[in-house]
């Protein structure tokens, strides 16, 4: 089987390219599925027309497989991206929650270090806690 990352001759086993360590899974799906409907197209061919319709039904099935491998495998690929997305944008609306809470923080400990006084405190502690 040959590594779609680096083009090297791979064993079919295993979960990544012992070359370049790329995620073979897709190469995998195109290698299955382009061997079965080799060895289909074979069958089905040898039926129809002994020798030549095995060579026939073989080439034919293996560029059926090779086709539908590559759209499984793509198919199989865009699908993780689209779970990622999800979980950023609601990361993106905590910030907001996060950022206020750490300027409270941020206000307590300016209090306690004295840097500022306790009417200057509570006078910005209000100002924060409206913006909420
Ligand atoms: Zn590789």
């Amino acid at each position: 089987m040959r590594c779609s990352g680096c083009g090297k001759d791979i064993p079919f086993n295993g979960q990544v390219c012992p070359y370049c360590q790329r995620d073979k899974s897709g190469d995998q799906m195109i290698h299955s599925v382009l061997v079965v409907f080799t060895l289909i197209g074979g069958g089905v061919g040898y039926l129809l027309n002994d020798f030549i319709g095995f060579l026939v039904g073989a080439f034919a099935g293996a560029i059926i497989g090779g086709i539908l491998g590559v759209a499984a495998s793509s198919s199989a690929k865009s699908k993780p991206p689209e779970v990622r997305v999800a979980p950023d944008n609601s990361a993106a609306a905590v910030p907001t929650q996060s950022r206020s809470a750490a300027r409270l923080l941020e206000l307590d400990e300016l209090k306690a270090k004295g840097l500022i006084s306790e009417a200057e405190w509570s006078e910005k502690r209000n100002a924060l806690l409206r913006d909420l």
